[in-house]
C-alpha cells in the first residue's frame, strides 16, 4: 500500500481503494481507563466486536468521489480482508486448490522457501481476470508482486495509530502506522486500527502463464 493520491476511474482499480473526500473522523479520541475510544461514548460500545479493537471511523462517500490509486479505505479494506472478499470486485473469494489466490507486493525475499510464512494486508483476489486488473491498475502491484495460493490466512493483527498510555497522545501517524499483534497486550488497547493483517502459511507461488496471464499488461 502507498499513500499515493493520484485519483483513476472505477474501471481502472479495484473496490478497496479510498475515494477522494474520504477521511478520519476528527472526532478526538480520549484515554480511558481501558484503553483509548472516541470522545462521547464508551470504548466497550465502540469496539469491534469480532477483534475487540477500535477501528477508525472514516466520513465521506464511499460511492461517490475518484478512487485514489494504490491507497486502500480502511472501511472496505477491513470488511474484505475480515470476509474474504476479492480486492478487485469485492465478491467473495472462494478458494481452489491450494487456497485462495493472493497478489502481494514482493517481498524482500528471493523465493517462497526462505520463509514459511507472509504477512499481508492486501485482501485476496477471487479470479485470474480480477487478478489480472490488480497487475493493471495497482503501481505498487505493477513495481513487483508475488502471486500465490494460501491455504492459510490468519488474522494477525492490525496496522493502526498507536496511542501513549500516559499521555494519550498518538505515537504514530496516518502516513506511518505501526503494525500490532492481536498477541500484544499492550498496545492493542491503544491503538486505533486502519487495516486487518493476515498471516499467510502453507504457499504455493502462482506463475503468471499458469493464469492464462503471460505478462502484465
Ligand atoms: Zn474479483
Amino acid at each position: 500500500m502507498t499513500t499515493s493520491t493520484t485519483p483513476v476511474s472505477d474501471q481502472v482499480v479495484g473496490h478497496v481503494f479510498t475515494r477522494t473526500g474520504r477521511r478520519p473522523d476528527s472526532t478526538p479520541i480520549v484515554l480511558g481507563p481501558d484503553g483509548v475510544h472516541y470522545a462521547a461514548g464508551e470504548r466497550r460500545t465502540q469496539i469491534d466486536p469480532r477483534y475487540g479493537v477500535l477501528r477508525v471511523r472514516m466520513t465521506g462517500s464511499l460511492e461517490r468521489g475518484e478512487r485514489l490509486l494504490g491507497t486502500f479505505d480502511p472501511e472496505l479494506q477491513w470488511t474484505a480482508m475480515a470476509e474474504l472478499q476479492c480486492a478487485n470486485c469485492g465478491r467473495p473469494a472462494e478458494p481452489a486448490d491450494g487456497g485462495n489466490l493472493w497478489v502481494i507486493p514482493r517481498p524482500r525475499i528471493y523465493s517462497l522457501s526462505e520463509t514459511a510464512h507472509l504477512d499481508t494486508t492486501t485482501p485476496p483476489v477471487c479470479s485470474p481476470a480480477c487478478l489480472r486488473q490488480c497487475l493493471y491498475g495497482c503501481p505498487v502491484l505493477r513495481d513487483g508482486q508475488i502471486i500465490l495460493r494460501a491455504q492459510s490466512a490468519v488474522p494477525i493483527g492490525i496496522l493502526g495509530v498507536v496511542y501513549d498510555s500516559i499521555t494519550g497522545r498518538p505515537v504514530s501517524t496516518e502516513q506511518h502506522l505501526d503494525h500490532v499483534a492481536f498477541t500484544d497486550d499492550d498496545r492493542l488497547d491503544l491503538t486505533v486500527a486502519h487495516f486487518l493483517t493476515r498471516r499467510l502459511r502453507h504457499m504455493t507461488e502462482v506463475p503468471l502463464t499458469c493464469l492464462d496471464i503471460l505478462s502484465a499488461p
